[in-house]
Formats: C-alpha cells, structure tokens, sequence
C-alpha cells in the first residue's frame, strides 16, 4: 500500500512552540494542558443557493481560551482553510493577546471560500448566514466573542457582521462592540485598516534599534536605509510597505500571487498598489523589474511574509538571505524552517507579537464601542487652549516667537488617529522590550519566539492561579 502524504500542522508547529516555552517555566503540567487546549470549536456546514446551483459552504470558529472574555479574533475567507488552521490561529490570538496586555481569550473564524469566486451579493449572503449561525450558537457577542478582518475579508465585511448581529437584537446598548474593524461610520476606529501594518513596522523599528543585535548581524542600528522585501500586497502588507517606505527603509522587492518586482534603490507601494488596482497586475510596474526567481531568497535586511502561513519551509528555509524576519503574516515559518534560519543567525521576529498591531487597536476600538465615545472628543479642545497659553507665555516671558508652522504643530490636541498611534507605538516598544528582556534572562531560552510563549505563558498562568482554579 502506497504510504499517505504528511500533511503539514500549523497547529502541531504551534503546540510544538508552547511545549518548549512551557518546558522552561515551573508551572504545573496541568495548567500547562489548560492553557494550550482549545476551548471550544464549531463547525457549520450551510447552503448556499446560488444561479449555479446548491453549495455547501464550511466555515469554523474556535474559541481557543476562555481565561478572559469576550474571546476575540479575525475572520478569514480563503479556500485552504480548515479546523487545524482555525484552531492554529485562534492559539496564536490567546498568546498575542496576553504578550500586548489586551485582555481577550482567543478565537478565530474561517470559512472555506475562495472570496474571488463570488459575487458581492453572494459574498454579503454568505457572511450574513455565518452571522446568524455564530450568533445563534452564541459565538457572536459583544461580552463573548468578538470578530475582526483577517485574509480575504475587511471592514465591508465586518459592516455586514454587524448589521445583521444588530438586527437579531434591536435595541442591545453595546452591539456596535459586537465586531471590530468596521467601517468609520458605524462604530469603526480611526487606524485600524492599517493598524496591523503599522505595529509590524514599530516592530522592526524596535528590532532595529537594539545595536548588539545589529551588529551581531552585520548591520548598523536604525530602520532608515534597510533593505525590505514585502510578501503580499493585501491588508497587513500594503500598509507595511508603505510604512516602511515612508520610515526612509528601502522596500527593494514586493512579491504578490502573480510573481515579484525589484528595484534596488526603492520601489514606492502606493505607485505599485495603484498600479495593480489598474492593471491587475504588479508586474509591468514601469519603475521596477520583473523579478524571476523565488521572491523570498531576495538578498535583503528586512523580510517581511505578510500573505499566508508556512511560506518559509524546510526547503527553502537553507536559502534566505535576510537578516531580520518579520513575521507579519500568522505562521509564515514553519517550525523546521524556525530551526534552519536560527543556525543562520536570522533575527526572526515571531508573529504572536509582530502583528499584534491589530488585535491592540480592534482593542480600542471595542473601547470605544462600549464607552460610546470618540477618543479625544472631551479632551483635544482643552488641550489646545492649555498649549495655547503655555506658547504665548513662553514667548511672553524669552521675547521670541514660534512661526505660524510651529504654532500649528505644537498646539494641536490629541484626536482620536493620534492617540490610536501613539498607543499602538508604546504598547509594541514597551511588549519588545519585555520579550527581550525575557529572552535574556530565562536560562535556555534560545530566541524571541520561545521568550514571547514564556512571557504569554506567565500571564495566562497568573490569570489562573489567582484565580485559584489551580494550586
Ligand atoms: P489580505 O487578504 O488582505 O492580503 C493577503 C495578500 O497576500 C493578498 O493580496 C494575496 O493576494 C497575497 N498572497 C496570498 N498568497 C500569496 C503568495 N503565495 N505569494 C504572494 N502573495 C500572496 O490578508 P491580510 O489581512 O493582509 O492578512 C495577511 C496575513 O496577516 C495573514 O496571515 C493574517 O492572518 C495576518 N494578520 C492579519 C491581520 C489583519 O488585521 N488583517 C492581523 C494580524 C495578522
């Protein structure tokens, strides 16, 4: 009998991850078993009529851990998606979740579509349905689990979530804090579409500025001048690119489903992304060359995986060049690929931390959901007229004074897009910081990934203990 093909497991890699943190802590067996065991999974088969015919669509939502509520995490539309990747994802959001302080247990939902395929009203009929499934199961809540975008779906989606939620309980006080990632007008926050983007960029930022780890690498500290290549243009990777070009790094290659470009003094991703909503295409990018071979083995600083897991395997692990690996896609290395580019001395950023970005600002925005309240709209006014009066007596009392520019930009209170930035920026400095810190004082840990299990593992232990549900 021909022997069966190994299927990969995002969720064993992940389980494998947890073991080796968990192998270097003291808490009890159990409690370890507790807090790596998925809580809850639903999966719901429903039909869907359409001018082809009857389909049978899949879709899974895994409630990972229940040790805070509600549960939070994205949504994806993708045809490879299955339990174990459900699961897999909804591990990773428990442990990102207690690595940047956001108090949510976690979850993930998928459904095995290819997005592409249908239409936007089949699309709308198909996350109508999913809704009315989570929410009759009560996988769905405000206080018990909270969606979010993920791969293939975006804030039209979660508006649809959260119409047809508000429509199943007219007159719910929080319902708008039933889902994040909404569109502005009803309830969405300001940065959130480019929040994961944007904590993936202060990410490498706080990588970059630790120049023992630099140098250790070859490299000088700092962002600015730092060869980046960008895997996938969708959501996390567009924002990122954009980031970091904007941070003066170099973004010298983007690699999308069609094939990758190149240009080794900076392509710029806005022209690109522009050019691809025209064209359909990256790939005749006047400002740039075709690139034919394999986009991630680039020779570059910075690489960034921001499309789908395991895209760094064991094959091809041997072969990247890159220095620093930011993991802003969920799973992009696998575990044997972990071990091969750690012997190469890359600095591999793990994801239950670098695109924490999301998860931090769909925190504020639940926030703000629940407190029914525009950050800043009591504050920004009364800090103007306090940045007025410190101006006019700094300038009263030196005799010398701000142009009309510097006015500008001192007095300017807070709004809502600053504070969101300015909280995303300090919860991934202060969470960096804290991961590393770990790294260098646990005996045995051998790089950040195990050192963000520990530190997530410590917290969630904690949540237990005092709790007193372990002794
Ligand atoms: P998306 O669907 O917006 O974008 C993914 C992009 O990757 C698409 O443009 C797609 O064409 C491209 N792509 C897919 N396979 C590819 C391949 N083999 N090579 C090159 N390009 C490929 O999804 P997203 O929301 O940007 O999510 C990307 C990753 O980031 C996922 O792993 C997701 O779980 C993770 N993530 C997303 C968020 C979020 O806020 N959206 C938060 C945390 C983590």
């Amino acid at each position: 009998m021909a022997k069966a093909k190994q299927v990969h497991s995002f969720k064993a890699d992940v389980d494998a991850y947890f073991d080796r943190a968990a192998e270097l802590t003291t808490y009890p067996k159990g409690l370890l078993e507790q807090i790596r065991t998925c809580n809850l999974v639903l999966h719901i088969a429903f039909p869907l009529p359409s001018k082809r015919g009857y389909e049978v669509i899949h879709a899974w939502r895994a409630e990972h851990s229940h040790h805070k509520m509600p549960v939070k995490g994205g949504i994806r539309y993708s045809p490879l998606v299955n339990e174990d990747e459900v699961i897999a994802l909804a591990s990773l959001m428990t442990y990102k979740c207690a690595i940047v302080d956001v108090p949510f247990g976690g979850a993930k939902g998928g459904v095995k579509i290819d997005p592409r395929r249908y239409t936007e009203g089949e699309l709308q009929r198909i996350t109508r349905r999913f809704t009315t499934e989570l929410a009759k199961k009560k996988f769905l809540d405000p206080a018990v689990d909270v969606p979010a975008p993920d791969v293939g779906t975006g804030a039209r989606e979660m508006g649809w979530i959260y119409d047809t939620y508000n429509t199943l309980n007219p007159g719910m006080m929080d319902v708008e804090g039933v889902v994040t990632g909404k569109p502005i007008s009803i309830g969405g926050i300001h940065g959130r579409t480019e929040a994961t983007g944007q904590g993936v960029v202060f990410a490498a930022r706080e990588a970059c500025n630790v120049r023992e780890d630099m140098r250790a690498r070859g490299m000088t500290k700092g962002l600015p001048g730092k060869r980046v290549v960008v895997q996938g243009l969708g959501n996390v990777g567009y924002h990122a690119a954009k980031l970091f070009h904007e941070a003066d790094a170099k973004v010298i290659a983007i690699a999308e489903y069609e094939g990758a470009i190149f240009n080794k003094d900076g392509l710029d991703p806005v022209k690109v992304a522009e050019h691809r909503k025209e064209t359909g295409s990256i790939l005749d990018y006047p400002e740039a060359e075709p690139y034919e071979g394999p986009p991630l083995e680039i020779d570059c600083d910075i690489l960034v995986p921001a499309a789908i897991e395991s895209v760094i395997h064991k094959e091809n692990a041997a072969n990247i060049r890159a220095k620093v690996v930011i993991e802003a896609a969920n799973g992009p290395v696998t575990r044997e690929a972990d071990e091969i580019l750690r012997e190469k001395n890359v600095l591999v950023v793990p994801d239950i931390y670098a695109n924490a970005g999301g998860v931090t600002v769909s925190y504020f925005e639940w926030l703000k959901n629940l407190s029914h309240v525009r950050f800043g709209r009591m504050t920004q006014k009364h800090e103007e007229a306090m940045l007025h009066t410190l101006v006019e007596s700094i300038e009263r009392k030196t005799g010398k004074y701000f142009t009309p520019e510097e006015r500008k930009m001192i007095m300017r209170g807070a709004d809502e897009l600053t504070l969101v930035i300015s909280g995303l920026d300090q919860t991934m400095m202060e969470s960096y910081a804290a991961i590393r810190e770990t790294m260098l004082a646990t005996e045995g840990v051998p790089d950040l990934r195990t050192a963000a299990f520990i530190l997530a593992i410590d917290k969630i232990a904690r949540n237990y203990l005092e709790l007193g549900i372990f002794p």
